[in-house]
């Protein structure tokens, strides 16, 4: 079904446009710093705050304006999971598996005590893991086992149980995790831009680092506004990540993710559909949500390949309505487009390249983890703890990645097809 497009309806991102930035002052840039941040979203400020508290010079660079990237534009969803189950993981990697998922739950923690001090509209609202076709529900009750054994409350629900809490006829089955929540991501972004600048940081943005030289005592790195000197740096650029530092670029894959935002919903809309996160179990999936102001935001892909918003909109929005009939005419308000990093194993990175720390590698769910990881990075790098078990997981390259804009369509045709059965 064509998307009815509000007569206000803007290709900008709905989460920007509500939190509104003052321009940082443009100072001149220190000559010489403990630590360098490159990358100024939920992972770089987050190792500004906590460099800088540990009384390091701190400064964090932005190539774009302050609050632009994937940080200020995601669907808010604070989701303390990998995309393979604890078990699997544990099968996969031993006691480094267990420790990959005891950092997530960190990950989570730290996100809730920083959305106390935050405020950014956060609710613990739980989610809905939706299986799409009736072949993923045996799929869907052995991971609600897995995750109950290893502890987890999860509940597993029929296709009536689903209809009964989000009026919707069109999954067979889901497991709800009550440990997720949602916020505005916007709001938490600046939020912790507060507390980076509180901390003692300098945050520069419209800034790009183009290079790092390794040299006695640290680096020398190379910036749009000229060089500076910096005993550590951090890299927390996630999908971002250019020539700059052309090792790392090697490991991820930067994919777009699209999102629509509707005008607010009646009350009637709002209580049927419900307060809860929800993302299904397709390949390309879709995920969605009710914002704090009472729209709904609609998220996902249907190839690897970019296309441009307003196709990206078309399909969103068909989608949505075939999930949610009682949405059929409302009007769509926002699109908007930003990019993830997938890696190799679907796993974040953590690493050292040339003696640079990054993190990195979200697979579209770094809100909790990504920051909590800039956290620890600014630990390790000012001696305060160790690293994370994160930074044990082999990094691979992505194969042939120069020419992934020619196979990409092909993998991602291949993911549809799955998705159909
Ligand atoms: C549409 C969308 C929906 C998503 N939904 C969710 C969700 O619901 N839940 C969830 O957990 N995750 C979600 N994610 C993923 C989440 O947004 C990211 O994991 C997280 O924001 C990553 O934070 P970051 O600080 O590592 O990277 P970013 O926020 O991408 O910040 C990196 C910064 O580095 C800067 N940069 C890059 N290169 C340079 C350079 N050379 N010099 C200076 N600066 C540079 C960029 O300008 C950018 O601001 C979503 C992502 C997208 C795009």
């Amino acid at each position: 079904m064509p998307a009815v497009l509000s007569p206000t309806y803007r290709e900008v991102c709905l989460w920007q446009e509500q939190v509104p930035r003052e321009p940082l002052p443009a100072d001149p840039l220190p000559h010489e710093v403990d630590v360098l941040v490159v990358g100024a979203g939920y992972c770089g400020l987050s190792a500004g705050a906590s460099a800088a508290t540990a009384g390091a010079t701190t400064l964090v660079l932005d190539k774009e304006p302050l609050g632009w990237g994937a940080s200020s534009r995601n669907g808010g969803m604070v989701i303390p999971e990998l995309k393979a189950g604890p078990e699997k993981l544990a099968k996969k990697y031993g006691q480094l598996g267990r420790d990959l998922y005891a950092e997530v739950d960190a990950a989570f923690d730290h996100t809730e005590a920083l959305v106390k001090e935050i405020d950014c509209d956060y609710v613990r609202s739980g989610q809905l893991y939706l299986a799409h076709t009736p072949s993923h529900t045996p799929h869907l009750r052995d991971f609600a086992g897995e995750l109950q054994r290893s502890g987890q409350d999860v509940q597993f629900l029929d296709a009536a149980q689903v209809r009964e809490r989000i009026g919707s006829t069109a999954f067979d089955s889901a497991i709800f995790f009550p440990k997720v929540g949602g916020l505005h991501p916007a709001k938490f972004h600046d939020g912790l831009a507060k507390r980076a600048l509180a901390a003692g940081a300098i945050v520069h943005d419209r800034t790009a680092v183009t290079g790092l030289r390794r040299q006695a005592g640290g680096f020398e790195v190379q910036t749009t506004r000229g060089p500076v000197r910096a005993a550590q740096v951090i890299i927390g650029t996630n999908a971002q990540m250019d020539a700059a530092v052309p090792e790392l670029a090697k490991r991820i894959l930067p994919i777009n993710s699209y999102i629509i935002a509707t005008e607010p919903l009646t009350a009637d809309q709002l209580q049927l559909i419900g307060p809860q996160m929800m993302v299904d179990t397709k390949n390309l999936l879709f995920y969605w949500r009710l914002t704090p102001d009472g729209r709904m935001v609609f998220g996902g892909r249907n190839q690897l390949d970019p296309v441009d918003v307003p196709t990206a909109r078309e399909f969103l929005y068909d989608n949505m309505v075939r999930i949610h009939p009682q949405l059929t005419g409302v009007a769509v308000e926002y699109a908007w487009t930003g990019y993830v990093a997938m890696t190799l194993d679907r796993l974040p990175h953590v690493g050292t390249v040339d003696g640079a720390w990054y993190a990195t590698g979200c697979n579209g769910t770094g809100v909790s983890l990504n920051t909590w990881l800039g956290d620890r990075l600014g630990k390790v790098v000012t001696g305060q703890e160790p690293p994370p078990a994160f930074a044990e997981l082999k990094h691979p390259a992505i194969p042939l990645k120069p020419l992934s804009s020619s196979y990409l369509p092909m993998v991602g045709r291949y993911f549809a097809l799955q998705d159909r059965r």
